[in-house]
Formats: structure tokens, C-alpha cells, sequence
């Protein structure tokens, strides 16, 4: 069979399935497509929700990942609402919840992570994660000012929620394991750099501290006990302490789970299944294996998996990129900005809150990022210039 013609089922409709889907219509596929998902609202992105929408300036409508006349030109079967329960991969079927059984030449695992929660969370009230449109909602709703929200987590998410929210005249308490905000993603200079922002706007920060339980009074958050003997009130709790790969349904597929579902170099999990975005663990040829959850990799990696499907792949090796924004400034990371990275500035000034710097190993040897601060045209000529000499951090 020509490849152009193979039935592709993709498991998982939002940035990378979808994604792959497009990748795939615009190389000439024109077998049968089916995206599957089990959320139920047109599929949306999620950079937004922890900033426009949960500040509330933007309407759930304005999240949503392709209009739907761009939709319709993919001819695809779009299947919401419908969760997969099992994957057959000899036999190359999915099972679903309500029972179908979906059979196709290649099928693509696009599902995702969940929130990871903190130990006895579910049976609380008030205490929140953030990773849907609903989650973003119900959040927003209780965003008043005044309130008392402790932010748990002080990685990319937790710190972008606690800007948010202190923007939003929240009384914000960020807590979490690094010293400073977005230490691991910044160097201890990018942190500090972003921890004075929070300061400027009103957040307590408590780094280097574990959460070690949830306070609560007849089934309602009241607040959190810290490692140290500290104690939080708190009128909502947001825990974002990271995610788990969506693989729970795959357990006993045969295919190698292990913090994602495992891939060769060309994302391929198995003959005829491949697995894509964040949810996908594959073998970097320069990287070694790694996991990316970031939305620029959910679209590149898509075109990488739709290229192989069709048979024009090629080893998946891209250089890691994130962005986030918090109050007001765009931060851009390319490549990886560990603790201990040393930074040159070579463009703008960090006083002025507006620069471009290449971070180097701690020896101050080798190029490993370029981190962008409110600078985004002078961070890509910055990126271009470095192009893939940009090492990985060992
Ligand atoms: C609040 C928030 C803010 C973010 N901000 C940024 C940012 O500023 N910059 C950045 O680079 N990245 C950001 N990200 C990360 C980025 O959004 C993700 O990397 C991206 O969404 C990954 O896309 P994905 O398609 O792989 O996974 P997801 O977007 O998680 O989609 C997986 C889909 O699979 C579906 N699914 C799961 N299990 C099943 C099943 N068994 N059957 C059927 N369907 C299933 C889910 O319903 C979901 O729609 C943010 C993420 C969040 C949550």
C-alpha cells in the first residue's frame, strides 16, 4: 500500500495530535484520519490558560487551537469525549471506554501528562491543579482580590500562577522546593532576577521547602504545613509540583513505559505506533533519552512523527525551547539553563529588565542556552547564531 493511503489513528486531539494530523494532510497524506480525545471541548491550547484566561481577559473561545472551518479542511474523524482504555499494538487497535474498537495501519499516542497531586489531595476542597480549560475556570472564578492562594511548586507553572494571580491582587504565597523561582530553568541569576519581580508585586516566597501536608477543616482546605514546622492559611491551595505522562491505559500494551512511553530516535514506540509530545520519552541522537513538555516541541515533534509515518523520517533532534510570561516580560529559554549555568549578557541590560544572555557551563567553557528577557527578536538572532552548537548539560 502507498503510505499516502495508510488509515492513521491518533490518540490525544490537542497540540501534538493535532499537529501531527496537519503535518500529515500537508505531505500528501490522504488515507483515513481519526483523532480520538477524551476531553470534550474542541480541542484548545494551554499556554493561555495559565495566563490570559485565568487573568480573565480572554474568553475560553479565543483558546482554541483552529477555528472550526480548519478543522472541517482536515477531513478527519474527530472523536471527543472518548477516552482510550487499551491499545492492541500487533493487532494496531484501540479500545475505548464506551466500547469501540478503532483498527489502523499507524497509530500515534498523543495523551499528554497529568497534574501530579500531593497525597491526599482529591478528598480536599480548594485545593486546585492547572492543566484544562475547566481547571483554568474554576480557578479564575476564586482569583479575588485579597484572597489568600498558596501557590505549591515553584517551577515554570507554580511561578507563572502566582504571577498571575498577584496581578490579579491575590495575596500570593509561592512555595516550593528551589530557592528562587524557575531556578532549574533560569541559573540562580535568571531566578533571582524573577524572584525581584514577585517581590515587586506582593508575593511571599518560601523556597527550599517541601509541603508536607494539607490542612484542612471539615473537608476544606485551610492551609499547608511546610518541612520546617511552618503553617500556611490559605483560602485556595494550587499544587504544581509537575506531571506524569498519560500512559496509565498502555500498561499492558507491551510497549516500553518508563516516565513516557519509550522511542528510537524516529519517535517510533513499535512497528506501526508512534508516540508524540509530551507524552513521548525518545532517544535524542545528541541528547540521550529525554522527555520535553514544552508546546514548541508538541508541534515539532508532529512533523517529525508524520514525515516517518510517511516515510521521509528522519532522527528527531531539535534544541529545547520554552517560553513563559510573567508580568509583562516574555522569558525565552533555548537549549537548557541549569542552576549553575554562568550567564553573559550580550545584548540589552538586566537592569533595565530587558536582555539577552548565553548561558555557559559553570567552568564558563561551553555555549548550553540562551536565555531572552523581554528582548524576543534579539534572543532569535542569538539562537541562530549559536544554531545546534548549543551543548547538552551533562
Ligand atoms: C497551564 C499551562 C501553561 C503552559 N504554558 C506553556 C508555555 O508558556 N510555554 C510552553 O512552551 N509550554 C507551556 N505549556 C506546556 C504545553 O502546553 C504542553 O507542552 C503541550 O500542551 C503538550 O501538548 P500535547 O498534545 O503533547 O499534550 P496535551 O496538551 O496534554 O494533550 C494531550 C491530550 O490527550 C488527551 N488524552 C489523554 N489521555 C487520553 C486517553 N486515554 N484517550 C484519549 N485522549 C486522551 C487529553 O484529553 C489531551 O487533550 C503549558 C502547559 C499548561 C498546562
Amino acid at each position: 500500500m502507498n503510505r499516502l493511503d495508510q488509515d492513521v489513528l491518533i490518540v490525544g486531539a490537542s497540540a501534538a495530535g493535532l499537529s501531527t494530523a496537519e503535518a500529515l494532510r500537508r505531505r500528501g497524506h490522504r488515507g483515513r484520519l481519526t483523532l480520538l480525545d477524551a476531553d470534550a471541548n474542541q480541542p484548545y491550547d494551554r499556554p493561555p490558560l495559565s495566563k490570559q484566561l485565568l487573568a480573565g481577559q480572554w474568553a475560553p473561545s479565543q483558546t482554541v487551537l483552529r477555528s472550526d472551518e480548519a478543522l472541517r479542511a482536515l477531513d478527519a474523524q474527530l472523536l471527543l469525549d472518548e477516552r482510550a482504555s487499551h491499545l492492541m499494538t500487533a493487532a494496531r487497535s484501540v479500545r475505548t471506554d464506551s466500547g469501540r474498537l478503532l483498527t489502523a495501519d499507524a497509530i500515534v499516542l498523543a495523551t499528554g501528562v497529568s497534574p501530579r497531586r500531593l497525597p491526599g489531595q482529591e478528598d480536599v476542597d480548594g485545593v486546585h491543579v492547572l492543566r484544562s480549560i475547566d481547571d483554568a475556570l474554576k480557578l479564575q472564578q476564586l482569583l479575588q482580590p485579597r484572597r489568600r492562594l498558596v501557590v505549591v511548586g515553584n517551577g515554570v507553572l507554580g511561578s507563572e500562577i502566582a504571577a498571575t494571580a498577584a496581578t490579579l491582587g491575590v495575596d500570593v504565597t509561592l512555595v516550593g522546593r528551589s530557592l528562587a523561582p524557575m531556578d532549574r530553568q533560569l541559573s540562580h541569576f535568571g531566578a533571582s532576577l524573577l524572584a525581584a519581580k514577585h517581590e515587586a508585586a506582593g508575593v511571599r516566597m518560601l523556597g527550599g521547602r517541601d509541603v508536607e501536608v494539607l490542612r484542612s477543616l471539615r473537608g476544606r482546605v485551610t492551609g499547608v504545613a511546610l518541612s520546617f514546622g511552618e503553617e500556611l492559611a490559605a483560602d485556595e491551595v494550587v499544587v504544581a509540583i509537575g506531571s506524569e505522562p498519560n500512559t496509565g491505559w498502555l500498561t499492558h500494551s507491551e510497549l516500553d513505559i518508563e516516565d513516557g512511553v519509550v522511542c528510537n530516535a524516529f519517535c517510533r514506540a513499535a512497528p506501526g505506533i508512534w508516540a508524540v509530545g509530551d507524552v513521548a520519552r525518545w532517544n535524542h541522537p545528541r541528547r540521550g533519552i529525554v522527555r520535553l513538555e514544552n508546546r514548541t516541541n508538541a508541534s515539532e515533534q508532529a512533523i517529525a512523527v508524520a514525515a516517518d509515518i510517511l516515510g521521509f523520517g528522519e532522527p528527531y533532534a531539535p534544541i529545547p525551547y520554552f517560553w513563559t510570561d510573567q508580568y509583562g516580560t516574555r522569558i525565552q529559554v533555548h537549549g537548557e539553563i541549569p542552576a549553575d549555568a554562568r550567564l553573559r549578557i550580550t545584548d540589552g541590560d538586566p537592569l533595565s529588565d530587558r536582555f539577552v544572555a548565553i548561558a555557559l557551563t559553570s567552568d564558563g567553557e561551553s555555549p548550553v542556552g540562551v536565555l531572552g528577557w523581554g528582548m524576543p527578536k534579539q534572543t532569535r538572532l542569538r539562537r541562530a547564531e549559536l544554531d545546534d552548537s548549543l551543548a547538552p548539560v551533562s
